[in-house]
């Protein structure tokens, strides 16, 4: 048996963002739909923004149903011209920007051999590119501001060397460095940049991976899929647990708040104890 994703309140105060603004890349989905929910839940309005308008509008409405203060915006972060016209879009509208999370990437398996020029460019420019574009780009309106705090979504897997992953790897070990020198560079404006690496989080694109492609027999078993996702918490996680999204949000959100205000330039490893645990992969 695995452990159950605990059912925790939240440990912040209920108005802890009340009055700020939040930029999720990537927010209508997956683990940013989760941060967007608890940065939500906490006051912050939160602006999510993706290329499907239709996906962010559809995430932003289910939150202010729930009570939440949220809006929508498209954009494709490997395009500077648009991340600027979304920025100054956010501004306008929310007079604003007091966090900005770079979630937005666009990761998959593949062997490096054949990998192909537009597939490699394509993960560096959404991954890294995007969150340098967006991180300059709202750099402005924090300074105008006194401040404001950028987190980073990185990962684990480029502290080993994680096969059929080169280009995800080299991206996000870029994101770390980027994390550590804009921290340093823009620290005099008031500005954090901090990072989190997340754990194995089964949002749809982790789960497509444990998912075998169908064969003559038919669509895959999906009782076995679920087991063979019990099989990995239960042998590769020391906390014996998937991710959830939300463990992910209450470490944005700790970073965002006053509390982590003298914490600049950190990568913070939410995963259960996954990385320091798992053997080298052979795949
Ligand atoms: P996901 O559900 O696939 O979310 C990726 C999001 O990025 C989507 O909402 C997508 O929306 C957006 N996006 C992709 N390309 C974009 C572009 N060019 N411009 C703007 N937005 C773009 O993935 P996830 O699993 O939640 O992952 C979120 C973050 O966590 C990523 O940075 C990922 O590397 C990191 N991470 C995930 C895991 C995990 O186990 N899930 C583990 C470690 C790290 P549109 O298609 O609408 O653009």
């Amino acid at each position: 048996m695995t452990t159950p994703i605990p059912a925790v309140r939240s440990v912040f105060r209920d108005d802890l963002f009340v009055g700020q603004v939040a930029l999720i890349t990537g927010g209508g989905s997956g683990i940013g739909r989760g941060i967007a929910d608890v940065l939500a839940a906490l006051g912050a309005h939160v602006v999510l923004a993706s290329r499907k308008l239709e996906r962010v509008e559809g995430a932003a409405a289910e939150i202010r149903a729930s009570g939440g203060l949220a809006s929508a915006v498209a954009v494709d972060v490997r395009e500077p011209e648009r991340v600027a016209a979304m920025v100054a879009s956010v501004k306008e509208a929310q007079g604003r920007i007091d966090l900005l999370v770079n979630n937005a990437a666009g990761n998959f398996y593949a062997p490096s051999e054949s990998l192909t020029a537009n597939a490699w460019k394509s993960v560096i420019e959404i991954d890294l590119n995007g969150t340098f574009f967006c991180s300059q780009a709202v750099l402005p309106v924090m300074r105008e501001q006194g401040g404001g705090s950028i987190v980073n979504i990185s990962m684990t897997l480029h502290y080993r060397g994680w096969p059929l992953m080169a280009h995800a790897t080299a991206a996000k070990a870029g994101i770390d460095a980027l994390t550590r020198t804009l921290a340093l560079e823009w620290a005099p404006y008031g500005v954090r940049m901090n990072a989190v690496a997340p754990g194995p989080i089964p949002t749809e694109g982790v789960r497509k991976a444990f998912t075998p492609p169908p064969t003559a027999e038919g669509v895959p078993d999906v009782f076995a899929i679920e087991k063979a996702m019990e099989g990995y918490a239960r042998t590769a996680i020391p906390l014996q647990r998937w991710g959830a999204p939300a463990d992910i949000g209450n470490m944005v959100a700790f970073l965002a708040s006053p509390a982590g205000s003298w914490i600049t330039g950190a990568i913070m490893v939410v995963d259960g104890g996954e990385w320091l645990a798992k053997p080298q992969s052979r795949r």
